[in-house]
């Protein structure tokens, strides 16, 4: 059986899936996992199709100290005890920079040109190259494809794509970039199959995770997102504020002083749902709480989204569907109904049955703008990515484009 390996690496754990490849290039998944805990509590966790157990296992701090030492467990239990032998393997990068607007398959000097973003995405690029570098070494001769986070709104017009600062800071790769691209980049390929009448027109999908923002989407490419330089702003978040007035930052340097590495502690992982209702960055218990500052964060996220929402509208110059996804877009019936009143001004009405069994089309039928539940699958995305640059190898111009 060909299967092909995709990997999301963090600073803490590295989650993998496993798919096989069917008859005409279709894609099935096999095995869900992830090696949790690197170099403080080690467990290998996977699971099989139907969600059945496959490992659930501890490890020494010394055996996985690091992403490739979790990489190198993980890889020997698909090689020793799973016979898996992928023909391709898939990494989600966040970072693309300004060149990238598709993956790429991995060939010499690109793993190099990928590090030089590092500076752009510090907390996240290098944990999602070691694991290319430490299978580069392994098994030279084994494809791999990067998937970048990114690439999916390269598309952004220069006007989106700029901050009002200095020119030299833009040449340099402080824009406006976007992320969860992947995520986007699969609802925009599934809309077709989905709602055909809209996929092709303004749609704004809110990828409401741990992480969330929204992206205005025309024509199923990105036109904008809220957001930008780093996956800081736009809307609040888990663990993040969102969109936070650059005097803040400021504040904290200059009376709190705080050094930039506690700043940068503080805004990934103190602040959003969190740091406001001082309880947890988990929307469940938010929901299950009965304290006045979990209410004030539900108010403040479903707020937000409404805010931003009428950015992207302006954006798009008018709106003919909002789609819902992610952890909290595809299970929270509570927020979504929220935010959709939110969107009572432009005619939107949600149909409160259909949107409390999580059906596709939560709006009502003479809802002006219908609202869809789409869940998202951003490792089929890197899957089927994968197995094209395979098949078909990087389209001539695809390597990568350079966007002034
Ligand atoms: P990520 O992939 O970025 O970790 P997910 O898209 O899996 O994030 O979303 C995780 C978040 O989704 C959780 O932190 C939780 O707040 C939220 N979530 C998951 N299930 C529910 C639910 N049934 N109700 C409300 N929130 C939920």
């Amino acid at each position: 059986m060909d299967t092909i390996l995709v990997v999301n690496a963090g600073s803490s754990s590295v989650k993998f899936q496993v798919f096989s490849i069917e008859g005409e290039g279709r894609l099935r998944r096999q095995i869900k996992g992830q090696m949790e805990g690197i170099g403080s509590r080690p467990r290998l966790r996977a699971s099989g199709t139907t969600g059945d157990p496959l490992a659930d296992r501890a490890y020494p701090i010394e055996a996985v100290p690091d992403v490739p030492g979790a990489m190198g467990v993980a890889g020997e239990w698909l090689r020793e005890e799973m016979r898996i032998h992928p023909v391709a393997v898939g990494h989600r990068v966040v970072h693309g920079g300004p060149e990238y607007d598709r993956p790429v398959l991995i060939e010499h000097g690109v793993v190099s040109r990928l590090e030089r973003f590092a500076t752009l995405a510090p907390l996240h690029q290098p944990h999602n190259l070691a694991p290319i570098r430490s299978i580069l070494s392994r098994f030279p001769e084994l494809p791999q494809v990067a998937c970048f986070d990114t690439a999916f709104h390269r598309t952004h017009s220069a006007v989106a794509d700029h901050y009002a600062i200095p020119h030299q800071l833009h040449s340099e790769g402080v824009r406006r970039y976007g992320f969860h691209g992947l995520s986007y980049e699969y609802i925009s390929k599934a809309l077709p199959q989905i709602a055909p009448e809209i996929a092709g027109l303004r749609v704004i999908v809110a990828h409401l995770g741990s992480g969330a923002s929204m992206c205005a989407m025309k024509g199923g490419q990105s036109v904008e997102s809220t957001m930008g330089f780093t996956a800081l702003d736009g809307l609040p978040m888990g663990t993040r504020p969102g969109q936070l007035d650059p005097g803040v930052v400021l504040y904290l340097m200059s009376e709190k002083g705080l050094s930039a590495a506690k700043i940068q502690d503080f805004l990934y992982r103190d602040c959003g749902l969190k740091g406001l209702s001082g309880l947890s960055n988990d929307m469940r218990e938010l929901e299950a709480s009965d304290s006045f500052n979990a209410k004030l964060a539900i108010d403040h996220f479903v707020y937000r989204i409404g805010l931003n929402a009428g950015m992207l509208v302006a954006a798009l110059q008018g709106l003919d569907a909002f789609v819902f996804t992610a952890g909290i877009g595809e299970n929270s019936a509570g927020i979504r109904a929220r935010v959709v009143e939110q969107f009572g001004w432009l005619g939107v009405t949600l149909d409160a049955a259909e949107n409390a069994r999580h059906s596709r089309l939560i709006s009502r039928p003479g809802s002006l703008i219908p609202v869809y539940v789409v869940p998202t699958d951003e490792e089929l995305m890197i899957a089927r990515h994968t197995l094209s640059l395979l098949m078909n190898g990087p389209s001539r111009d695809a390597k990568h484009k350079r966007v002034s």
